[in-house]
């Protein structure tokens, strides 16, 4: 694998030095051959609106107490996983390497590929569909996408909403695109076409960089 990563950013496997691991069951490997391409963005609170607690963790660990909350019952049993969480405080969790497949799209496509989990790293944030989010997430956010490029031939950041549309809508219109692609300063290609604000924006603020160079 080429890798222009950092001495001591990414251990074996893809776990970032940056995050706090917490190991999730629910992972596979990747297909063979295949490489990790896009990054998806999503949206959890458990339940829903309320922030700060460890249901999340609970949940990708298999160990939610599915009595705690009523709303526990519309998801009882489910095994999902995602690759990081950002906390609202910008704290990172990672549940599994990202040489391995966690399971966070579903049914999916992203430009006409489908099933995303197979080539895609999954970042949920902290956070309710059509609500903002927080300054600190959006620079976490930030260093650990360059973090993946350094290490991953990245070519895509894309929501949930954008490659499983009309089944997912986070991580929703209080997620400001144009915020994340400023700190990043990729290359409009890389985004949805929706979110990018027109050819004078694509042409200004979001420059020809190469993220891998980075
Ligand atoms: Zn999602």
């Amino acid at each position: 694998m080429k890798s222009r990563s950092r001495r001591g950013e990414w251990a074996s496997g893809g776990w970032f030095a940056g995050a706090r691991r917490c190991s999730s069951p629910n992972r596979g490997e990747r297909p063979a051959g295949i490489e990790v391409e896009l990054a998806l963005i999503h949206s959890i609170s458990l339940p829903p609106g309320r922030y700060g607690g460890n249901e999340i963790e609970h949940l990708f660990t298999n160990c939610l107490d599915w009595e705690a909350d009523p709303y526990f019952q519309s998801i009882r049993e489910i095994k999902v996983s995602a690759h990081f969480v950002v906390r609202r405080d910008g704290e990172l969790l990672q549940f599994v390497g990202c040489d391995e497949r966690a399971w966070h799209a579903g049914a999916s496509a992203w430009r006409g590929r489908e099933n995303c989990n197979d080539y895609s790293v999954g970042i949920e944030l902290e956070g309710m569909e059509g609500e903002r989010f927080e300054p600190a997430q959006y620079v976490c956010l930030s260093e650990v996408l360059k973090a993946l490029a350094r290490r991953y031939p990245i070519s895509g950041v894309a929501g949930h909403e954008h490659v499983a549309p009309g089944r997912k809508q986070d991580p929703g219109v209080g997620f400001e695109w144009l915020r994340l692609i400023t700190l990043l300063d990729w290359p409009a290609r890389f985004f949805p076409e929706v979110v990018v604000a027109g050819p004078e924006r694509a042409g200004n603020a979001l420059g020809q960089a190469d993220p891998r160079r980075y």
